[in-house]
């Protein structure tokens, strides 16, 4: 099997499988009960809060943990918002958003708050002049990717916090580092955002794990209201064998952070160096040149991107159609679309996605096998 999808999810390390079935079979005290097994679970909980922040430089505090890298960011952005309301309305994005963060806002502008656009370039960096003008003393809230998960492009969210900070102190900064973390480093000190994303599953960790970085004295309504789990911000039972697994994994990650993006860096320019040569002016590179190492995302004339999907995946080779929430649906990307990629090559879109596991040898496997189905469906 050739497993090019990384960015859709990760196949999870063996240690923290094994991890996670440990704690599950010896450790299933619920971490709120007073009793021993109950202290046992609180304490590799909190253990686990104090090795996830310092991989980002918070504080163990700073940290809440939720189901995953969605509900984190709806909690930060329709949480916030509420806990705001009376300082205004104005609430700032980039148009190339995860879903999970383009939909929350859907909700807030029909609960009357205004959702305004940043303009993005054709690789999908945001215009800094654009939010700096945008900005306004009623912008409660601005939502930015650190890396954008269907082209790999890196925003400049450091200088992004400079101006927002700048501006308007009061303003709430909330950063989707879902793409970014375990990739490139993350630190909240330099970063300067309330609130930060994480997801487990996108680093070898369990799915249906996550946090939600929050800066101290930064305020927000709980989504989730219950038991007063998590400081009273995210009430539920707490899945301590999931956490601790995603500890692992994040640890595991940044440790091989350096070694696997020089990996995926010559397995990305191997595959694109293999399609240009066979396909020429069949073939457009939709991600900027300066982008994340382990994400590709290429364009290619003539056929549909599901149709080299599923060929591929006859071969044994896992690709995307853009991101995976769109895969499935019959619609445009609406990150393609937002950077102006052309319909006639946004419908030939894949993104080719991958991890320290992958070798050069797969690579050219396969773009052989597209340049196969390339030079078939061309002869037709
Ligand atoms: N944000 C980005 C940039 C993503 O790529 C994803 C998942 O694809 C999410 C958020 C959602 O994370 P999760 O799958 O953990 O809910």
């Amino acid at each position: 099997m050739i497993y090019f999808d990384n960015s859709s999810t990760t196949k999870p390390y063996k240690e923290v499988v094994e991890l996670v079935a440990r704690l599950m079979s010896e450790e299933f005290g619920n971490s709120s009960s007073l009793h021993i097994l109950g202290i046992r679970a609180e304490r590799i909980l909190e253990s686990t809060r104090k090795t996830l922040a310092e991989t980002i430089k918070a504080e163990p505090e700073e940290i809440i943990f939720t189901s995953g890298g969605t509900e984190s960011i709806n909690m930060a952005l329709k949480g916030s918002a509420a806990a705001m309301k009376r300082s205004g309305k104005h609430i700032l994005t980039s148009p190339i958003e995860h879903d999970a963060s383009l939909e929350s806002l859907k909700t807030l502008s029909e609960m009357g708050f205004e959702v305004e656009y940043i303009e993005v370039d054709q690789y999908g960096h945001i215009l800094l002049d654009d939010l700096s003008r945008k900005i306004r003393p009623d912008t409660i809230l601005v939502n930015i990717m650190a890396v954008n998960n269907e082209l790999g492009t890196i925003e400049p969210v450091e200088e992004a916090a400079g101006i927002i900070k700048s501006k308007n102190e009061k303003t709430v900064f909330h950063v989707d580092a879902v793409q970014a973390y375990g990739k490139i480093p993350v630190n909240v000190r330099r970063l300067n955002a309330d609130f930060i994303s994480f997801s487990s599953h996108k680093i070898h960790g369990p799915k249906g794990v996550g946090m939600l970085y929050m800066r101290k004295g930064a305020r927000i309504h709980p989504l989730i209201t219950g038991g007063g789990h998590e400081r009273k911000l995210r009430s539920g039972t707490v899945n301590v064998p999931g956490i601790a697994g995603f500890g692992l994994a994040a640890t595991t990650k940044i440790s091989r952070m350096q070694k696997d993006s020089e990996i995926c860096k010559k397995v990305r320019n191997r595959l694109l160096t293999e399609l240009r040569n066979s396909l020429g002016n069949s073939v457009r590179v939709n991600s900027p040149e300066d982008g994340i190492s382990n994400i590709l995302n290429i364009s290619f004339k003539g056929v549909k991107s599901e149709n080299i999907l599923h060929f591929l995946e006859s071969k044994d080779i896992f690709v995307s159609s853009g991101s995976a929430c769109h895969s499935r649906r019959d619609t445009t990307s609406h990150v393609l679309k937002a950077v102006g990629i052309p319909s006639e090559w946004a419908e030939g879109a894949i993104r080719f996605s991958f991890s320290g596991d992958n070798t050069e040898d797969q690579a050219k496997i396969c773009a052989d096998a597209i340049v196969n189905i390339l030079k078939t469906v061309q002869k037709i």
